[in-house]
C-alpha cells in the first residue's frame, strides 16, 4: 500500500469518528421486538433523542451515561417542533457525538424519519438507518390477525388516518375496491370518516374490523367490530391504536394467543 492510500484510509477513519446520527426504529412496544442492532446502538449511544411512542421498558435499556432528550409528540400537539428536533440532532452530531434518534415502530413509516434524515444529509452529517417492526406488523401479529391470507386478502395497505382538515386526498374508491387488508395508523379520531367513505365506495357494512390499542404491550386491547360499528367501537379505544379493515380481522377470534394484563 502506498502512503497516499494509507492517508486516504486514515482520512476516512478520522472523518468517520466525528458525529453520527443513528435513526433507529424501536418497534411497537415489547422490548424483545427490538432488533439486535437497535439494542447495540442503545448501549453505545452518547445522546438519545426519543418520542412519546418509545416504551419505558425500552428506555430502560439505554446506556445510563447517555444524555436523554425527550421530544415527544402527540397527534395534535408537537411538544418540540420538527425544525427544533432537526436542530437538536445536528447540534449534537456536529459536536462529534453518537446520537441515536429513537422512534416508535419503523422510522420511515409515518415517523417523519425521512424529513429528519434529509436535513442531516443537507448538512453532510453522517447517518445510518435501522428499521424497526412497524405497528401494523407487530400489533396484528400479537392480535392474531394475519395481514394477508390466501383465502381473504391478497395484499395490505398502510394508510394514515391523520387526514388533513383542508382536504382528504385518499383515493377511497380504490381502497374499497382492492381485496387488500387496510391498516389505518392514527385513525381513531377519523374513524367516522373512514367508515363512511369505505361504505360509500362499496365495502359491506359487515366487513370485519379490529382496533388494536397499545399492541404488543402488556396493556394491549383488541376490539373486534364491523365497518358500520367502527366509529362506535373507536370511542372505547385509546391512542396509540391501529384500525384494521378486512376479513382477516375476524381471525382474531381463532388465533388470539397473546395474554395481555
Ligand atoms: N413509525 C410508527 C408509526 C408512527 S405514527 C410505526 O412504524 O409503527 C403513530 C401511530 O402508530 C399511532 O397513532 C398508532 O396508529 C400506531 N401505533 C404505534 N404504536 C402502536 C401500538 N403499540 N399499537 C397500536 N398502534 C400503534
Amino acid at each position: 500500500m502506498t502512503n497516499t492510500s494509507e492517508h486516504s484510509v486514515m482520512g476516512t477513519v478520522e472523518k468517520r469518528t466525528k458525529g453520527l446520527v443513528s435513526l433507529v426504529g424501536a418497534g411497537p412496544g415489547d422490548p424483545e421486538l427490538l432488533t439486535m442492532k437497535a439494542y447495540r446502538l442503545l448501549k453505545q449511544a452518547e445522546v438519545v433523542v426519543y418520542d412519546r411512542l418509545v416504551s419505558p421498558e425500552i428506555m430502560a435499556l439505554v446506556n445510563q451515561q447517555a444524555e436523554q432528550i425527550y421530544v415527544g409528540k402527540k397527534l395534535d400537539y408537537h411538544s418540540v417542533p420538527q425544525d427544533q428536533i432537526n436542530r437538536i440532532l445536528a447540534e449534537h452530531a456536529l459536536k462529534g457525538k453518537h446520537v441515536v434518534r429513537l422512534k416508535g415502530g419503523d422510522p420511515f413509516i409515518f415517523g417523519r424519519g425521512g424529513e429528519e434524515i434529509e436535513c442531516l444529509a443537507e448538512q453532510h452529517i453522517r447517518f445510518e438507518i435501522v428499521p424497526g417492526i412497524t405497528a401494523a406488523a407487530g400489533a396484528t401479529a400479537y392480535a392474531g390477525i394475519p395481514l394477508t391470507h390466501r383465502d381473504y386478502s391478497q395484499g395490505v395497505q398502510f394508510i394514515t388516518g391523520h387526514i388533513k382538515q383542508d382536504g382528504d386526498y385518499l383515493s377511497w374508491s380504490s381502497l374499497a375496491q382492492t381485496n387488500h387488508t387496510l391498516v389505518f395508523y392514527m385513525g381513531l379520531k377519523q374513524s367516522g370518516h373512514i367508515s363512511e367513505q369505505l361504505l360509500l365506495n362499496g365495502l359491506e357494512g359487515s366487513t370485519p374490523c379490529a382496533i388494536i390499542e397499545r399492541g404488543t404491550t402488556a396493556k394491549q386491547k383488541v376490539f373486534l367490530t364491523t365497518l358500520t360499528a367502527l366509529p362506535q367501537a373507536a370511542k372505547q379505544a385509546e391512542s396509540p391504536a391501529l384500525i384494521v379493515v378486512g376479513s382477516v380481522a375476524k381471525l382474531h377470534e381463532k388465533l388470539n394467543w397473546f395474554a395481555a394484563e
